[in-house]
């Protein structure tokens, strides 16, 4: 049995009680989290949010790709969304391997070649959460009066711990 019929055996049983279909989609909270896809890592729990209250968009690493500025503009400029808050957290796999590492592996097992191209890993965690909320600051598409802060997700504790206000 595939994990989908599994998600859809689960699913039946979350919709027979579904009660949060009248949430508007504009986040009620107005604001927009950026964290890691780490498995062990549920925001939603680890922050108190609930259905509507704020987005939340995931990468390999939380990092402040060009994909995460573009949900941002939508969340900001679509949805009004004010404040953002950047979260990483200790043991992430982004800090296990360097780019050369990663297009070697590539190279082996798909014969790509992505020589180049940016996988962004860090190899420090606190600095690596101050740099993307630099790189939001650099930003000329988050304006100045959006709220930034940056935060580490301790995965041993469930600790968030504050790394930068902005
Ligand atoms: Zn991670």
């Amino acid at each position: 049995m595939a994990r989908f019929d599994e998600f859809l055996e689960a699913n039946r049983q979350y919709a027979a009680s579904f009660e949060a279909g009248d949430v508007p989609a504009p986040p009620a909270r107005k604001v927009a989290v950026v964290t890691c896809m780490d498995a062990r890592l549920h925001p939603e729990k680890f922050l108190g949010l609930e259905a509507g209250d704020a987005h939340v968009i995931r990468n390999a690493g939380g990092r402040i790709s060009e994909d995460a500025i573009r949900s941002l503009v939508i969340s900001e400029r679509l949805l009004g969304t004010e404040e953002i808050v950047v979260i990483h957290h200790t043991d992430c796999g982004m800090l296990t391997f360097r780019n050369e590492d990663l297009t070697e592996k590539i190279k082996q097992d798909l014969g790509v070649d992505t020589t180049g191209r940016d996988f962004l890993p860090f190899s420090n965690l606190e600095q690596s959460v101050r740099d993307d909320v630099q790189a939001l600051r650099d930003s000329d598409l988050i304006p100045d009066d959006i709220t930034i802060s940056g935060a580490i997700y301790d995965v041993k504790s469930g600790v968030l711990r504050e790394v930068v206000r902005s």
